[in-house]
């Protein structure tokens, strides 16, 4: 069994074939997932998502490329289905330094508004982090994020602050990035961060893992990263798998 915590079904890249991609999903062992809305066009379908199929989440927030669109009225938007009962987390939210659409500062406000959020509505956060760890860590520290917790989706970053973002209380969630040859600090954190604070991802459509890099990448594939964490901690596929899937089942607090 299975929890992909990061999803984007919502994608178009999924227009033509949702139901065939769930289907492949199950039957990799993939029970669970998240589906993450970040703006105007893809919370409502992650929400649809949700909606239709029991085992499927969502999360809504807004996403740190796109922080200048954001308006009062979008963020009183994504308060009001946070109440929705399989809304589990606020996000993804964050920042990112790789793309120059929205300004720095920009990013930062739009970011903390949405942890101040996230504590009014006692609800965990997942954080988008490209190139900006340290304001990252620095911002969560700030505005208290370890009330709430959350996770580090897709973390790619060092050892150090995977424990840091642990002390305050958020999950590391390794993707395809773990799988790559090249991928050094990705297979260090899989190494030395404690099963108990990992989860899985596919970021799908993004970021499919070896040997599928580079094409659309989709749930089904998750297990190829649980299949790559077990190698690299010398433990088995099972336990990776039933570890991850009951940390996160606990995380986003879904009774199983
Ligand atoms: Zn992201
Ligand atoms: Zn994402």
């Amino acid at each position: 069994m299975l929890f992909d915590t990061h999803v984007h079904l919502n994608a178009d890249q999924f227009e033509e074939d949702l139901e065939e991609t769930i289907e492949r999903a199950q039957e990799s062992g993939v029970q669970y997932m998240t589906v993450v809305g970040f703006d105007r066009k893809t919370i409502p379908k992650a929400m649809e998502i949700a909606e239709r199929y029991e085992n499927i989440y969502a999360a809504v927030g807004w996403h740190p490329v796109d922080a200048i669109d954001m308006t009062d009225e979008d963020l009183q938007w994504i308060e009001e289905l946070s109440q929705h009962p399989k809304v589990v987390a606020i996000g993804e939210m964050g920042l990112d330094y790789h793309w120059d659409k929205s300004p720095k500062d920009v990013q930062k406000e739009v970011f903390r508004k949405q942890i101040r959020l996230a504590k009014k509505v006692k609800m965990p956060i997942i954080i988008h982090n490209r190139e900006a760890t340290d304001d990252i860590v620095e911002i969560l520290k700030e505005e208290n994020a370890s009330e709430v917790g959350g996770i580090m989706h897709c973390y790619s970053g060092p050892v150090e602050t995977a424990q840091e973002c642990i002390d305050m209380n958020f999950m590391i969630s390794l993707g395809g990035p773990v799988t790559f040859k090249n991928a050094k600090l990705p297979k260090e954190v899989a190494k030395a961060v404690d099963l108990k604070h990992l989860l899985v991802e596919t970021d799908c459509p993004f970021l499919a893992p070896h040997p599928n890099r580079g094409k659309r990448n989709e749930p089904a594939y998750v297990k190829l990263v649980a299949e790559q964490i077990a190698e690299l901690k010398g433990i088995s596929y099972e336990e990776v798998s039933e570890t991850t899937t009951s940390n996160a089942l606990e995380f986003f607090g879904i009774q199983s």
